[in-house]
């Protein structure tokens, strides 16, 4: 029986971990069953490489088009030209990576939530979906999201990682959810594992976020750290398990609320 296909939703392809090996790890992920891959933009270049990786593999990849909070410093309303010029694109399919991140603070929280703002504005009125990011800033960002009560039932929580408050509320704002390998870690992961139980099956997706986060329940342990949309079926295994859930009947349904929250048609 084939593998069931499955669609990571966050997947930082333009990396340059990659870059000496892209087709490989693209063929393995497609032999594991990965249908589809929502590249992550995480500034406007990179969200243009992302654009650029798309054209390369149109049968496979879709791309997200937006500036990280790491990456939000600096970012200004006279750059949200570009922005726009590549959510116009056919391979754009949300806005984002877009967030706050006060764990890292990489760029001033001042700064963060402006280049949030501009981007939620922009999204809405582009129409698009937002993928987000958060670390240790659910208060504010849920605030700046309830500013747009469209964007509510149109924003994935990418690498969910909070706990069961957090998540009750992004779930009683609408909000859908993405879980990353992070559930397969036996310490890290445990409130993840406690929590994923209560998401509504319409509203849960899977990503690998690679390179980052190697699911540590793979076996045999890869000599490398880097992780790859091929470990997606392990992932799917993690949350089939602490769902109580069949993975078949898991994969069907978050790959239908990957094309349906991101208009695939792949
Ligand atoms: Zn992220």
């Amino acid at each position: 029986m084939p593998p069931p296909a499955l669609i990571d939703i966050g997947i930082n392809l333009s990396h340059d971990s990659y870059d000496r090996d892209r087709a490989e790890v693209i063929a393995r992920a497609q032999n594991a069953g990965v249908v589809a891959m929502v590249v992550t933009g995480s500034t406007v270049a990179d969200s243009a490489r992302a654009i650029a990786l798309c054209r390369e593999w149109p049968g496979l990849l879709r791309a997200t088009v937006g500036v990280h909070p790491h990456h939000a410093a600096g970012f200004q309303a006279a750059d949200c030209a570009e922005l726009a010029g590549l959510y116009a694109d056919p391979m754009t399919v949300a806005a984002g990576e877009c967030g706050l991140d006060y764990y890292r603070n990489y760029s001033p929280p001042t700064e963060q939530r402006r280049a949030l703002a501009l981007q939620l504005q922009l999204a809405v009125e582009h129409g698009l979906p937002v993928f987000l990011h958060q670390r240790e800033a659910h208060a504010d960002l849920m605030a700046m999201l309830r500013e747009h009560p469209p964007l509510l039932t149109r924003a994935v929580l990418h690498c969910f990682t909070g706990d069961a408050a957090e998540l009750d509320d992004c779930l009683e704002a609408g909000l859908a959810i993405g879980v990353t390998g992070w559930i397969c870690d036996e310490r890290r992961g445990q409130a993840l594992r406690a929590v994923v139980g209560r998401i509504p099956d319409n509203r849960l997706m899977l990503e690998t976020d690679g390179p980052y986060l190697l699911p540590r329940t793979l076996q045999p342990k890869p000599a490398h750290r880097r992780n790859e949309p091929m470990y997606l079926p392990v992932i799917l295994e993690s949350v089939a398990t602490y769902r109580d859930q069949q993975a078949e009947q898991l994969a069907a349904m978050t790959t239908a609320n990957a094309r349906r929250f991101f208009g695939l048609t792949l």
